[in-house]
C-alpha cells in the first residue's frame, strides 16, 4: 500500500527550495509525471570510478523536468523501464528519506487519475513520440445524446467518457450489493444455503464483497439518463469504499436514511466512464453503468494552481 501527497510540478522548486537544511530534510516531495524523453543507460566517468546514469524528462503537460538517475537506482530503474508495456508511462518519483524510488505504472488511484487526464487532454503532450502512443489510450469524450447513438454491436464492452452533473441521486434504491468476487464480475451474488452464488459465474464464495451500486440521474445539455455507478466510480466520488460507509452508517437500517456521503453527490459536475452493455446493444436501454469516474471539481483546482505556479521548464532534478 502506497500512500503520497502529491504537488503540481509547476510548484516543484518553490516547495524544494522551502526545505531547510537541505543536505538532511525531514521532508521531501513526491513527484508524478509523465515519461518523456527517455535515454538510457550509459556509463560516464567520475572522479570516482565509472558509473551509470539515466535521464528522462517527467512532465504534467505543462511543465517538464529532466530526471538524472545515478548508480545502482539507475539500473534498477532501467530494468524496471524495459519491462513495462503500457504508454504512457506514469513515473513517481517517491522520496522516502534518505533513499529515493521510482515507479513506473503504479497500479493505484493517483496513476489512473494522471492517466485519464492525460488522454483527455492528449494535446497537452509535447513529444511527437509521446503523442503518438498516447493516443491508443484515448477514450472519446461524448455527450449523453452522441452515447445513445452508440448502439451499433461493435460497441459493445467499448468505453466512452461523459462529462455530466448528477441531477439527483436515487435514494429508493439500494446503495451496495453483495458482488461476486470475480474480477469484472459485477453481478450480484445470492447467499443460498450458507454460500454466496453467483449465477453468472455459477462459483460459489464463503464470503462476498460489499460493493457500491448507486443509481444517479445523469444529466448534460443533450440527455439525462440514469447511471449507475458502480464500485470504483463510486468510491472515488464519494472518496471511502463502500464497506467503511456501510460501517460508519451502521444505523441505516433503523433510521432509513440515505448517507449523507452519496447525497451530497446531488449537483456535482463529474466525468463518467461508461462502458456499453448488452442492454444498451440489444434493448437499446438508456441505463448507463459508469465503470470509473473523475471530479470535474478536483481537476479544476489542481489547474489554477499551476497557473499560478511560476515554475520554470528548464530547471533540472538530481537524484
Ligand atoms: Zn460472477
Amino acid at each position: 500500500m502506497h500512500k503520497f501527497e502529491f504537488i503540481d510540478l509547476g510548484d516543484l522548486f518553490s516547495v524544494a527550495s522551502s526545505y531547510r537544511n537541505a543536505e538532511f530534510p525531514y521532508y521531501s516531495a513526491d513527484v508524478i509525471g509523465v515519461l518523456e524523453d527517455y535515454q538510457p543507460l550509459k556509463t560516464i566517468d567520475t572522479k570516482y570510478g565509472d558509473t551509470q546514469i539515466l535521464k528522462f524528462n517527467i512532465a504534467d503537460g505543462r511543465h517538464s523536468h529532466q530526471v538524472t538517475v545515478w548508480g545502482a537506482l539507475a539500473v534498477s530503474t532501467h530494468a524496471q523501464y524495459v519491462r513495462i508495456v503500457e504508454r504512457p508511462i506514469i513515473a513517481i518519483l517517491l522520496n522516502t528519506i534518505p533513499s529515493l524510488k521510482i515507479y513506473f505504472n503504479l497500479d493505484n488511484e493517483a496513476v489512473s487519475a494522471m492517466r485519464q487526464r492525460i488522454c483527455t487532454t492528449a494535446k497537452g503532450m509535447t513529444s511527437s513520440t509521446q503523442t503518438e502512443s498516447s493516443a491508443e489510450m484515448v477514450i472519446e469524450t461524448l455527450t449523453l445524446k452522441q452515447l445513445s447513438e452508440k448502439t451499433d454491436t461493435k460497441y459493445l464492452k467499448s468505453n466512452f467518457l461523459c462529462k455530466v452533473r448528477v441531477k439527483n441521486v436515487k435514494e429508493n434504491d439500494n446503495w451496495w450489493y453483495f458482488c461476486c468476487n470475480k474480477n469484472n464480475c459485477h453481478e450480484e451474488v445470492s447467499k443460498i444455503e450458507g454460500k454466496y452464488k453467483c449465477f453468472k459465474c455459477n462459483r460459489n464464495y464463503p464470503i462476498a464483497q460489499k460493493r457500491y451500486k448507486i443509481v444517479v440521474l445523469a444529466e448534460d445539455e443533450t440527455e439525462a439518463f440514469n447511471c449507475v455507478l458502480f464500485d470504483r466510480a463510486a468510491k472515488r466520488i464519494i472518496g471511502k469504499t463502500a464497506t467503511k460507509l456501510i460501517a460508519e452508517t451502521i444505523d441505516f437500517e433503523t433510521t432509513k436514511s440515505y448517507p449523507a456521503d452519496i447525497k451530497q453527490l446531488k449537483g456535482k459536475d463529474i466525468i463518467l466512464k461508461i462502458e456499453l452493455s448488452d442492454d444498451n446493444i440489444m434493448l437499446k436501454s438508456s441505463i448507463y453503468n459508469a465503470t470509473d469516474a473523475y471530479d470535474c471539481g478536483a481537476s479544476l483546482t489542481s489547474e489554477s494552481v499551476s497557473v499560478t505556479a511560476s515554475g520554470s521548464s528548464s530547471e533540472n532534478v538530481e537524484v
